[in-house]
């Protein structure tokens, strides 16, 4: 077990340069950009970022790290949000990013191949001209590896699936350095455990992914997106609810209280009313989209929506979900200086009303200034809660307003995180949720699989 800081020495540094041919950095600079993700999590520097090319050097580098009792730390895109990349006991950032090739496309099943840091901005732009897309959507453009390692989630889920989902088969690389290929490229699999969604969620701490074979989609006939404004919070959240409950085909389902409305009408230059939004879109036939755009007019009305508007035009469909995803850089352009912290919950439909209702009147209770957006067709939200980072005792009480509403959250059947994962941000939470004793199982498999414990320590549990 690591239990403090390890500083990788010069003559270590030294050998690490003969096991991989990309670059090893020791420059404040690397360091830098390697000891931070996009939560408010202070910055925590490894102590060098080594770039492996391969899985082979993967593995060469995993091998020496076990014998040397050397933290690792893979790195991807560096998006998350739970302090998941922080070295908190130093060693290695593993920089998986320069494996970033598309390796097979297997249009015809459905199926591509990639090595883990391809972006998943990219993969789209690569696969749009065979008429597929990769459908898991988290905003950020974050490496398939990091999404496949966090659970990803995104605005596609409702319709699509997680990462969860779409990992059908996977490379990866255990702590001693042993290479295991996990899952088939099937669509149905009954063949012993299933360690292919065992490390997917896994956060870095049970192996490095270094190839994923994803599910893709054929890319919709038409895309149609809708906007519908609501007096308040609540009826717009029941009207999601009942819109899911009541089987439209939606393929996004989105909320946006006003402060994220006014935060993205500043950033991207929209003009919609600020009041409680949802936004919607439909993938199907010309016939069908105007079916379900219809069919939700009719409920969103009955929650006392207004000014439904719903369009096909390609160029503001984009417009609007390139809003959608901006939301959280626009809360940060609105409020310069500040970090903000992301929260996850995710319940029940039933109990959706009833949860952003106790987060809302938390955080309205505490000093924090705050904002409600979320994947409401699945139940999950985000409160995106300010801080000063000049301030950093703020960090403690932020926590302790989001551990009481996550109590509350986790009483009512839901979970502390329904996409973003534990990191170091939630591991008191892991155990009220899920119970000490199937925490020790996952403790016996982290020690099954990293008996040194060199991988990403100090997440997921301390
Ligand atoms: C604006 C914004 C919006 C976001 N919205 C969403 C959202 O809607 N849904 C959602 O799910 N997330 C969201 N996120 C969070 C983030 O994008 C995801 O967690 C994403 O999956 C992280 O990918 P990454 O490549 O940045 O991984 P990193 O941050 O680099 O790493 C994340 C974790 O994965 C591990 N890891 C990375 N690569 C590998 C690998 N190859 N093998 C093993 N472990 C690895 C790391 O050690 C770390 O523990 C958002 C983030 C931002 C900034």
């Amino acid at each position: 077990m690591i239990t403090s800081r390890v500083d990788v020495t010069h003559v270590q540094i030294e050998h690490l340069k003969t096991l991989v041919t990309g670059p090893v950095q020791t420059s404040e600079s690397a360091l830098e950009s390697h000891g931070h993700d996009e939560s408010a999590w202070p910055s925590v520097s490894p102590s060098v970022v080594v770039y492996a090319n391969s899985t082979e050097e993967v593995s060469a580098v995993l091998k020496y790290c076990s014998q040397e009792v050397i933290p690792v730390v893979p790195f991807g895109a560096g998006t998350s949000l739970e302090g998941h990349i922080l070295p908190v006991f130093g060693g290695i950032s593993l920089d998986v990013t320069n494996m970033n090739k598309l390796l097979e496309i297997k249009a015809d099943d459905l199926m591509v191949r990639v090595q883990t840091g391809m972006h998943r901005m990219e993969l789209n732009q690569r696969l749009s001209s065979y008429g597929i897309f990769f459908s898991v959507d988290p905003g950020a453009d974050a490496t398939l590896g990091g999404m496949a390692s966090t659970g990803a989630a995104g605005t596609t889920t409702v319709r699509y699936g997680s990462m969860r989902d779409n990992v059908l088969a996977l490379t990866a690389v255990l702590a001693d350095g042993t290479i295991i290929n996990v899952g088939r490229g099937t669509r149905k699999l009954s063949a012993g455990y299933d360690l292919t969604r065992l490390l997917v969620g896994s956060e870095g701490t049970l192996a490095v992914i270094t190839e994923l074979t994803l599910q893709v989609y054929g890319i919709p006939e038409k895309m149609a997106a809708a906007v519908v404004r609501f007096p308040n919070l609540a009826q717009g959240v029941e009207a999601a609810s009942l819109i899911v409950r009541s089987g439209i085909n939606i393929a996004r389902g989105e909320f946006l209280d006003a402060t994220c409305i006014r935060n993205v009408n500043l950033h991207d230059g929209l003009s919609l009313a600020e009041a409680p939004t949802l936004l919607f879109e439909f993938h199907g036939s010309a016939s069908g989209v105007a079916e379900e755009a219809e069919a939700v007019r009719e409920i969103v009305t009955e929650f006392g929506g207004s000014d439904f508007e719903w369009t096909t035009n390609e160029e503001e469909r984009r417009k609007l979900w390139q809003a959608r995803h901006n939301a959280h850089w626009a809360g940060i352009a609105a409020n310069p200086g500040f970090r903000s912290i992301s929260t996850d919950a995710a319940v029940p439909l039933s109990k959706l009303a009833e949860a952003v209702k106790i987060a809302d009147e938390a955080w309205s209770a505490s000093s924090f200034n705050h904002a409600i957006l979320g994947h409401v067709a699945d139940g999950n939200f985000h409160c995106f809660v300010l801080t000063d980072p000049k301030k950093p005792g703020e960090l403690e009480e932020i926590r302790k307003v989001s551990h009481e509403i996550t109590s509350k959250i986790i009483a009512m059947g839901g979970t502390c995180t329904g996409e973003h994962g534990i990191g170091v941000g939630k591991i008191d939470d892991l155990v009220e949720e899920t119970g000490a004793e199937a925490v020790a199982v996952m403790r016996a498999i982290k020690a099954a699989l990293d008996p040194v414990g060199i991988l990403n320590p100090g997440k997921i549990f301390r």
